[in-house]
């Protein structure tokens, strides 16, 4: 079997709560709170979760743009947590991100060009002047618009138009993992299909891995290779993506797949509610996660032991004491 690009391991993130007069630490989010995962070169890993599961920390923790409390990260075979300054500054050429939202992600005094060519000088990739233009004017043709934009300022452009900016600059250094931060849920759904279809064609051109980070089913379908579903900060779910769509077995997944609209009218639903709002992760309930909101019926264990990913079948893995 062929090493995954990469792998990480009960990774955990915790933020202090600070307070009193002293600041001293009050209180801890448990914003991670123990995801292990694998992306193998070429796929895409959807990762799907409400508001607050974890999922962007997850991507972020991976990049080191913050620090894990806890856990390993491999990336082709190189301890990440291990990497000093350098390294990682290294490393940052082959894992890149594109953030959530394209108006707060720009830098609004920078033009485009140099906010796509800063990497460029980063990393030194350009040897002359008439290069890095060149360089930057076949980027912003990479993401369909044109060497006219490159002296403009962000606020001259459109959200899709921003967010094709914000993929140059991940582009700039010829990645090989790009996470996608939810890159199209600030957009007009008109606009996302193409934003979606641009990361496809990207991926198939320049053999890129994705990590698809969402907050809903619907959006990362069709891009999804695999997809991971994440409750208050753990991994509940990770399935190849039709298994996941055909066949749920975490409760969690399908009350999210029950939102998902099917285009067929014929085709009924039947929509699953959970009762109650997310608990706060500074307070997580004990045992599964997700036990004070399952619709199944429980067992007392539920609420005592945490559930380990099992996996069901190939590469079919769940976190629930009935069906793991
Ligand atoms: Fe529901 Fe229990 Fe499974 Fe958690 S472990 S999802 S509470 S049945």
């Amino acid at each position: 079997m062929t090493e995954p690009l990469l792998k990480v391991r009960d990774l955990v993130k915790h933020f202090s709560v600070r307070g009193g007069i002293l600041g001293r630490e009050v209180d801890r989010v448990h914003a991670v709170d123990g995801v292990s995962l694998e992306l193998a070169a070429g796929e895409t890993l959807g990762v799907v979760g409400e508001s607050g599961c974890g999922k962007s920390t997850t991507g972020r923790c991976i990049l080191r743009l913050i620090e894990p409390t806890a856990g390993e990260i491999w990336f082709e075979g190189k301890d990440v947590m291990a990497m000093g300054r350098g390294e990682l500054a290294a490393l940052r050429r082959d894992m890149q991100i594109i953030f959530q939202d394209p108006y707060a992600s720009l830098n609004p005094r920078m033009t485009v060009g140099s906010i796509i060519g800063e990497a460029l000088l980063i990393h030194n990739l350009t040897k002359t002047r008439h290069e890095f233009e060149d360089r930057i004017v076949e980027l912003l043709e990479t993401v369909g618009l044109n060497a006219d934009h490159m002296r403009r300022y962000p606020h001259e452009f459109s959200g899709g138009q921003r967010q094709r900016i914000g993929i140059a600059r991940a582009l700039a250094v010829s990645p090989k993992l790009v996470v996608c931060d939810e890159p199209v849920s600030a957009l007009d759904v008109s606009i996302q299909a193409q934003v979606i279809n641009l990361l496809e064609d990207l991926q198939e051109k320049f053999s890129l891995t994705y990590m698809f980070i969402a907050h809903d089913l619907s959006v990362v379908e069709h891009i999804s290779t695999r997809v991971a579903v994440m409750y208050l900060g753990r991994v509940v779910e990770i399935a190849p993506a039709n298994e996941l769509y055909t066949n749920p077995l975490h409760p969690y997944t399908e009350a999210l797949l029950s939102a998902v609209p099917i285009p067929d009218p014929t085709v009924a639903r039947k929509r699953i509610m959970l009762q109650g709002d997310v608990p706060s992760p500074i307070n997580p309930p004990p045992g599964c996660h997700f036990h004070t909101r399952c619709p199944i019926k429980q067992m007392p264990l539920c609420g005592t032991e945490r559930p380990e990913l099992k996996q069901t079948k190939d590469g079919h893995w769940v976190s629930c004491h009935l069906r793991g």
